[in-house]
C-alpha cells in the first residue's frame, strides 16, 4: 500500500530556506505534498509556487496584494487569504502534518505557537522564535505532544547525532562557525565596512537578514541560545568554536568524552530534507563530499571582544526572562538600520547593549510580556537610532 504523503505547510515560501524546501519536496512528489504556502510581499513568486504546487491555501501577509494573488489562483480552485492573522491561522488547517517555519525574525512568533497549539509538529527554520520565547514554545511543545525538527544546520547536526542516544547524557556541545566574511579583522577595519560587504557570506546564500547576523556573529549567538532550548542545555555546556569550512555543522560530546559530529558540504537542503523526511533519510543527489578536497579542517576561538554581539547573547541567555527577547528586538532595529545605511557595523552591538540595559527586565514573560517587550525595545531602538 502506499504512503500517506505527509501534507507541509510552508511558512515563507518565497525565502531563501522557503524556496529550498520545495525544491525538495519537488524531488520526492511521492513523499511530500504541500498544503499551504505564504510570502510577505514577493506575490510574483508566490503565484508561481502556488501554479506548480497546487497548495490548498495561500497566504499574502501584504494585504495590497491580495486582489493580484486572488485573481491569478482563483480558477485553480486555491483559496488565498491576506494579513497578519491569516497567517496566524492557515497553520490550524486539518490536513497539515508538518509546518516549516521559514518567516524571518519575531514574525514567526505567533504563527509557530498557532500551530503548536493545533498539535502540528514543527520544521523550524526560524530560530527568532526560539530566542524570544524559549521557554513558552518549549513548555507548549510539552503540553501539545509536537515535536521541533531543527533546519538550521548546526542544530540539524546535533539533532542527528542525537539519534539512538536516548541513555547518553550530553556533556557538552560544540557549536561550529564560519566565523562569517570578517573573521580575523580588528575592530578599526569593521568600523567602516558597508552592507556590500556584509552581505558576501563566504559559504551560505541566505536572506540579507541572517547573512548580516552571520557578519555580525549574531546569528551564532541566536543560535546558542536556540540550542539551549533545544536540547536542554545550560550556558556552559554550548561551546562556539570558529570552523572556516564550514564542513562539520556541529558536534556533540557525551559523558565518556566521545564526540559525534555531523559532516557535509555546506548546502541547506540536507538539513531541510533532514527535518522533512524525518525520522527516514532520503535518497539524494546532492553532491558529496570529498575528503581529499579538504586536506585540512581548522578551528579557531570566537573573538568575543571584536564580535560583541556573541558575547551579548551569552549575557541575555544567562539572565534569562525577557532578556533575549529585549536581544533579538534590538538586533532585527539594528540590523534594519544597518542595511538602509543608517548606523555603522559596530553601532549594532552599541544599540542592543543600550537596549538590554534600559528595558525594564521581567523574569517569567507571558507571551503577553514578550509582545510588550518586543514592542517597547523596537521603540526605544528606533528612538536611540
Ligand atoms: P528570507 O529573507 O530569504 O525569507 C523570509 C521569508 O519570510 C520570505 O518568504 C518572506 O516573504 C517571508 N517574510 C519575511 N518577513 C515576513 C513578515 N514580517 N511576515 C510574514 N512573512 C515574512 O529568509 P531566510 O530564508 O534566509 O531565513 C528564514 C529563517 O530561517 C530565518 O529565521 C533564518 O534565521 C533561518 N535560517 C536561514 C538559513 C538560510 O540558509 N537562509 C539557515 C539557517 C536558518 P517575501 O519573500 O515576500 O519577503
Ligand atoms: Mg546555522
Amino acid at each position: 500500500m502506499e504512503k500517506k504523503k505527509k501534507q507541509i505547510a510552508v511558512l515563507g515560501s518565497t525565502g531563501s530556506i522557503g524556496t529550498q524546501a520545495l525544491e525538495v519536496i519537488s524531488e520526492h512528489p511521492n513523499l511530500f505534498d504541500v498544503e499551504v504556502l505564504t510570502a510577505n510581499n514577493n506575490s510574483k513568486l508566490l503565484i508561481k509556487q502556488a501554479k506548480k504546487f497546487k497548495p490548498n491555501t495561500v497566504v499574502i501577509t501584504n494585504e495590497k496584494k491580495y486582489t493580484e494573488v486572488n485573481d491569478a489562483l482563483f480558477n485553480l480552485g486555491i483559496k488565498v487569504f491576506a494579513g497578519k492573522k491569516s497567517l496566524e491561522e492557515v497553520v490550524e488547517g486539518e490536513n497539515i502534518d508538518l509546518v516549516l517555519t521559514a518567516l524571518v525574525g519575531y514574525s514567526g512568533l505567533k504563527p509557530t505557537i498557532r500551530a503548536i497549539k493545533s498539535s502540528k509538529n514543527i520544521a523550524l527554520a526560524n530560530k527568532e522564535t526560539l530566542v524570544v520565547a524559549g521557554d513558552l514554545i518549549t513548555k507548549l511543545c510539552q503540553e501539545y505532544g509536537v515535536q521541533i525538527y531543527p533546519v538550521d544546520s548546526e542544530h540539524s547536526a546535533i539533532f542527528q547525532c542525537l539519534v539512538g542516544e536516548t541513555y547518553s547524557p550530553i556533556e557538552k556541545i560544540y557549536l561550529t562557525a564560519s566565523g562569517g566574511p570578517f573573521r580575523g579583522w580588528s575592530k578599526a577595519e569593521l568600523k567602516n565596512i558597508t552592507k556590500e560587504q556584509a552581505l558576501k557570506h563566504p559559504n551560505w546564500d541566505m536572506g540579507a537578514k541572517i547573512t548580516i547576523d552571520s557578519a555580525s556573529l549574531m546569528n551564532k549567538g541566536l543560535e546558542v541560545i536556540e540550542a539551549k532550548w533545544l536540547f536542554d542545555l545550560r550556558a556552559e555546556q554550548i561551546e562556539v568554536v570558529v570552523h572556516p569550512q564550514s564542513i562539520i555543522h556541529s558536534a556533540v560530546q557525551f559523558e565518556d568524552g566521545s564526540i559525534k559530529a555531523q559532516i557535509g558540504l555546506p548546502d541547506m537542503k540536507l538539513p531541510i530534507q533532514y527535518a522533512l523526511g524525518f525520522p527516514e533519510r532520503l535518497k539524494n543527489n546532492f553532491r558529496r563530499f570529498s575528503f581529499m578536497d579538504y586536506p585540512q579542517f581548522t578551528f579557531e576561538k570566537p573573538e568575543f571582544e571584536t564580535f560583541r554581539n556573541l558575547q551579548l547573547a551569552y549575557n541575555a541567555m544567562q539572565k534569562g526572562g525577557n532578556m533575549p527577547c529585549i536581544l533579538n528586538a534590538a538586533n532585527e532595529v539594528a540590523v534594519s538600520a544597518f542595511l538602509k545605511d543608517k548606523i555603522g557595523f559596530l553601532n549594532m552591538s552599541d544599540l542592543i547593549a543600550d537596549c538590554m540595559e534600559k528595558i525594564t527586565f521581567v523574569d517569567n514573560p507571558s507571551l503577553e510580556d514578550y509582545v510588550a517587550t518586543n514592542n517597547a525595545t523596537r521603540i526605544l531602538a528606533n528612538e536611540l537610532l
